[in-house]
């Protein structure tokens, strides 16, 4: 099926195009033709899906057709409530980008900045807002925007939205939005009360479900590292020699952990930063903004965090510390391997987490190819070779007893990384010393089968 076939009109069919788009992904292939009809649309997809473009395109579609935007002053036609201000940047965008042929205007509001510019931009006028909750409810306080000629209505993320305790700001903000309307629920998981929040808020829904993610899942390499809880941060800086790892996605279980791992990282020259629920809203998306802007080569993050953010062209997943629950594997997987592109994820089982990993083989019903790492199995083999080891590397730091830390480590670990700038670079790039090439040739794939 071709985006043509669902009666999308040229100017956006154009737009698609640029974007690169050729087939309609699933969500959109069941959701336009609906939406394009006026019905209201209960889905359950989440990121990564391409659901955003299954509710922005029909919109789009119908805002075109719509005489007030040819009215001087543009009033908000459109309403996307989003969990998060990340989220809500990308839906902005694949609203501009879907919508370049034409003279449709999208603003986004959400809070932990100055309220400044989203008041200038709603004054100018717009047909399609982007909100998070708390700061729309907020601003209609202030009597700086009203909601009374609101026709499309979408509540994206709906289930994040309840995690995160927006429920009761959406029930406000609904209440404000005229009857006479068409509303798109989009939910990652349907637990009872967003299905309670469908049956108030939507009439008549079409209900909608994708192929869920665990389809996608032997799309994408997996491999899987036995290692000491000890030993993950060693065994990530040596993975991370081979220039292969453009762009990590790492995932940690706690905030504390993240922030732990990005130091780090940092002391060996490897830019990263870490996402999570205690950075602020301005240091988050900055991070995001460098992570896509190939700025940082590692974010790390925890699952709350990354929920929801999109990012192309990432090159791998690594899973530092196996998820608590298989299905939060296979979402953290679909971070990698989008729109066609070859994703792999790299996961590292300690002791304690072979339950978790069980679990995990169990709930994707296939093999995990185990990754010996020659290192680590001769160090487990010969505690008296590493205290050898480390004795040697201890008298070469004599001299730069500042640095000696790091270069102890990096002793370890085959290759000598210098704080220093120019080191830092060759170390980004994956321009190693030769002998650290040599380190990521002693893995060896012991077994490569799939047991469906
Ligand atoms: P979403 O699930 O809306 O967050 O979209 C995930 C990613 O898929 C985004 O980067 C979109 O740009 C991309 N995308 C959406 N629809 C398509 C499509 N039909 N073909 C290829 N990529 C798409």
């Amino acid at each position: 099926m071709s985006f043509s076939q669902l009666n999308i009109i040229t100017p956006i069919l154009k737009a698609i195009e640029q974007e690169g788009y050729t087939i309609p992904s699933p969500i959109q292939q069941q959701a336009i033709p609906i939406l394009l009809e006026g019905k209201d649309v209960l889905a359950s997809a989440q990121t990564g899906t391409g659901k955003t473009a299954a509710f922005a395109i029909p919109i789009i579609q119908a805002l075109y057709h719509q005489e007030q935007r040819l009215l001087s002053k543009r009033l908000i036609q459109a309403l996307i409530l989003a969990p998060t201000r990340e989220l809500a940047e990308q839906i902005k965008e694949s609203f501009r980008n879907y919508s370049r042929e034409m003279s449709i205007k999208t603003e986004v509001i959400y809070g932990g900045v100055s309220q400044k510019n989203q008041e200038v931009a709603l004054k100018k006028g717009l047909d399609v807002l982007i909100a998070t909750p708390g700061r729309l409810l907020d601003l209609i306080n202030q009597g700086l925007l009203t909601l009374s000629h609101v026709k499309y209505l979408v509540l994206d993320e709906a289930d994040r939205m309840l995690d995160m305790g927006f429920i009761h700001d959406v029930k406000k903000i609904v209440k404000l939005v005229p009857d006479e309307r068409q509303t798109m629920l989009f939910s990652a998981t349907l637990p009872k009360e967003i299905m309670k929040l469908a049956n108030e808020l939507l009439k008549h829904p079409v209900r909608i479900e994708v192929t869920p993610p665990e389809a996608m899942v032997d799309k994408i390499k997996q491999l899987l590292y036995y290692v000491s809880k000890k030993d993950k941060t060693h065994l990530l800086i040596d993975l991370l020699v081979n220039p292969k790892l453009e762009s990590v996605l790492v995932f940690t279980r706690t905030k504390h952990g993240a922030n732990k791992f990005v130091k780090e990282l940092l002391s060996y020259g490897v830019k990263a930063d870490a996402i999570h629920g205690n950075k602020s809203q301005n240091r988050r998306q900055q991070a995001l903004t460098d992570f896509k802007g190939k700025r940082l080569r590692v974010l790390v993050a925890t699952d709350i965090a990354a929920r929801g953010i999109d990012i192309d062209e990432l090159s791998h997943v690594i899973n530092y510390d196996l998820p608590e629950t298989p299905e939060t594997y296979v979402h953290r997987m679909g971070r990698t391997g989008r729109a066609g592109l070859s994703g792999e994820a790299y996961s590292f089982c300690s002791q304690d987490e072979k339950s978790l990993l069980v679990a995990i083989i169990k709930h994707i019903n296939m093999d995990i190819p185990v990754v010996e790492h020659k290192l680590f199995q001769e160090k487990t083999k010969s505690n008296q070779v590493e205290k050898q080891n480390v004795k040697s590397v201890e008298s070469k730091t004599v001299v730069d007893k500042k640095n000696s830390n790091t270069k102890t480590k990096a002793f370890r670990y085959g290759f000598e990384v210098k704080k220093n700038d120019g080191n830092k670079k060759n170390h980004q790039r994956g321009n190693t010393p030769s002998s650290a090439r040599l380190s990521t040739n002693q893995y060896r794939i012991k077994s490569n089968s799939k047991s469906k």
